[in-house]
């Protein structure tokens, strides 16, 4: 077996890819001392939320505490339930379940992964809150009949959007589908900032001064007379002259620097490019994997744009076939995810095998494989060829 010289790049889906320019936005900070949420924060926020098409962008630490915000935006806790997929990262559950609400899993569409609106319909109660979806491996979910059940019952949708900066739905950006997107800029998202970072999107005038002043522990800033400031003035009190500072609730720090900002306006800029890279990819993928018997390729709806996080194919056997392609191939592919109600954590919560058979069948067949901008045609010729050996 010979490797490709760029093995490393398949050995996890690692999509970070910096360049001079972000290098140079990098220093520019450095020498305007870097603070935390200053003006390139506010910057990178207006121009995120534009580029999505909605009026307010709230940037912050990761999507985790992002999804937080925006359950306490909705308004959920104890008593409250909160419908979402089992098929994502931990932190979409976490988030309602940290706020204290319920958190009810409905099944899966078994061609896209994502939330099924025929279940979500099913398991909608008069306690039902929100719908907390995910546009799974940036793939955005059947909008239409989520919305149609949403909005005679005011229920608010949530959108976990980690996967799907850039994705549409019906021509219409991630971000803007429900009443709060939630963004990633983790190092493995399609974009990134230093590592970790995140933001919220909403058009809701209410819904972003409630998430605005969580961010930042809810504090509040008043004149020497005892007149309280507008919120935006509370984002930059160093600006003013003089100030008092009172606490309306208790609140987080999840407040972005300006370093990460700074690196997330060039990434921002590129993203379109990062995600045709990722399209073109998977596009090669979907050709020289198709007519293999046993290989499930994914499916994309003809309503999206899909923005291919993930390229997740299913096989028969996954166990042996991840098993194989590390120890014969040396590739690490994963399987994403185990389902959220089997994990200990919601075990331990109650949840239990059978809440969501769909899901539950899937993830004994579904591989992610790796996908992102900087794989090199030698190390995608190796990986197809690869999966169509053992698959
Ligand atoms: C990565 C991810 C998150 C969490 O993002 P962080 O920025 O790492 O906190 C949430 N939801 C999904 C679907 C993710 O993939």
């Amino acid at each position: 077996m010979t490797l490709p010289k760029a093995i490393h790049e398949l050995e996890f889906s690692h999509g970070a890819m910096y360049g001079p320019e972000e290098e140079a936005a990098l220093l520019e900070v450095l020498h305007a001392s870097a603070p935390s949420c200053g003006p390139k924060v506010k910057e990178f926020e207006e121009r995120f939320a534009a580029y999505c098409g909605c009026p307010y962008g709230l940037a912050v630490t990761s999507a985790t505490a992002g999804l937080e915000l925006a359950m306490i935006g909705v308004g959920a806790g104890p008593g409250d339930e909160v419908i979402t997929t089992p098929i994502s990262w931990i932190s979409t559950a976490n988030a309602a379940a940290a706020r204290g609400a319920s958190l009810v899993f409905a099944d899966v569409d078994p061609r896209t992964l994502n939330l099924d609106p025929g279940d979500v319909a099913r398991k909608i109660t008069p306690r039902t809150k929100a719908i907390l979806l995910v546009h799974l491996f940036g793939q955005p979910c059947d909008m239409d009949p989520l919305r149609e059940l949403a909005a005679p019952r005011g229920i608010r949708i949530v959108e976990d959007c980690a996967h799907a900066p850039g994705a549409e739905y019906q021509g219409r950006k991630t971000g803007t589908l429900g009443d709060i997107g939630v963004f990633s800029f983790h190092q493995q998202k399609n974009m990134t900032t230093l590592g970790e970072g995140g933001l919220v999107t909403t058009s809701d005038r209410a819904l972003y001064e409630r998430m605005l002043s969580y961010r930042s522990l809810c504090c509040r800033t008043y004149d020497p007379k005892g007149k309280y400031l507008p919120l935006d003035a509370a984002r930059f009190p160093m600006g003013r002259r003089y100030w008092y500072l009172d606490f309306d609730d208790v609140g987080y720090n999840f407040r972005m620097t300006d370093a990460q900002a700074a690196v997330g306006l060039v990434q921002l800029a590129k993203l379109d490019g990062f995600n045709a890279r990722r399209r073109e990819l998977a596009a090669e993928y979907s050709r020289r994997l198709c007519g293999i018997p046993g290989l499930t390729l994914p499916y994309v709806s003809p309503d999206v744009k899909h923005v291919f996080h993930s390229y997740c194919v299913q096989v028969r056997d996954k166990e042996s076939f991840m098993w194989a392609m590390y120890t014969e191939k040396r590739i690490k592919v994963w399987s994403h995810y185990m389902p959220i109600h089997l994990t200990t954590a919601y075990r331990n919560r109650g949840h239990r095998d059978g809440e969501c058979p769909v899901a539950e069948e899937a993830f004994r067949h579904y591989v992610s494989l790796p996908i992102h901008p900087r794989l090199t045609a030698e190390a995608v010729d190796y990986l197809l060829t690869s999966v169509r050996d053992l698959a």
